[in-house]
């Protein structure tokens, strides 16, 4: 596991015995090529979890990058017409222009050179088989990574305490939860969920409390939040769950079903 600093965003290296998995590049600050080659000297295949700049902004340092296919660039960059709403709504305060502008250098995201290839099935590092999974829910194009060598599966921002729906509007709140119902038989012998913005995994056991915060979510007893920009004011449902704690979900009112 790697992780940027100051935002703390991971990144993890697989390796088996004739490849190595880099699944995410990270802010991309230029060095994550020499960072991998530090841990691995196998040749590196690149993946990106979903399509956000805190997972995909270092792609441009490697030659081709693995994504879902819904998430391919050609079809719209995911968070990228968010962030310029928001940016535009404050484009007048010439308080925060600079720190809007500052922030566009790190979360609009611009892909260069480098290839995008569709997500295949599976990928055998040799050893090592690492299963992908489609996973429309943060982004239409999300995908979970399935280790089952070492149990445990890599989940981007697929899963977690504070989870934000609204960056795939088309994905209600209880399809979410079917989705990870349906999964739940196919998880038996994994143990642990890897996330991308905590150094702490979860316990597979999580799904089972975050399916539960995802199903009692409905707009009466969710939060209006309105921030400039968005298309919709974002609802807010937060849930003390009697195992897990807080769980909060972040969606747009049409998703609170
Ligand atoms: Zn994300």
């Amino acid at each position: 596991m790697l992780t940027d600093v100051p935002l703390g965003v991971n990144q993890f290296l697989l390796t088996g015995k004739e490849r190595a998995l880099l699944i995410d590049t990270g802010y991309g600050r230029g060095c994550m090529p020499r960072k991998v080659k530090k841990l691995t000297s196998l040749p590196v295949t690149v993946v990106n979890t979903h399509l956000h700049p805190d997972h995909s902004g270092g792609n441009g340092a490697f030659d081709a990058v693995y994504v879902g296919e819904e998430d391919m660039p050609e079809r719209g960059i995911p968070s990228n017409g968010l962030f310029r709403g928001v940016a535009d709504a404050y484009r007048g305060n010439f308080l925060v222009r600079p720190l809007i502008s500052a922030l566009g250098k790190k979360f609009l995201l611009t892909p260069g050179g480098e290839e995008y290839l569709p997500m295949p099935e599976e990928f055998d590092l040799g050893g090592r088989k690492v299963r992908t999974v489609k996973w429309p829910g943060h982004t239409p194009g999300s995908v979970l990574f399935l280790d089952e060598g070492r149990k445990e599966i890599f989940a981007g921002d697929a899963i977690n305490s504070a989870q934000w729906l609204f960056t795939c509007p088309e994905v209600t709140a209880s399809e979410y939860a079917e989705l990870w119902e349906r999964l739940k038989g196919e998880l038996s012998g994994f143990e642990k969920l890897r996330i991308s913005h905590s150094r702490k995994p979860l316990p597979i056991g999580f799904i089972d409390g975050f399916v539960r915060a995802l199903r009692n979510v409905n707009p009466e007893n969710s939060k209006e939040v309105k921030i400039k920009g968005t298309p919709h004011p974002l609802m807010i449902y937060t849930e003390n769950d009697e195992v897990y704690g807080k769980i909060g979900i972040w969606a747009y009112p049409s998703q609170m079903r």
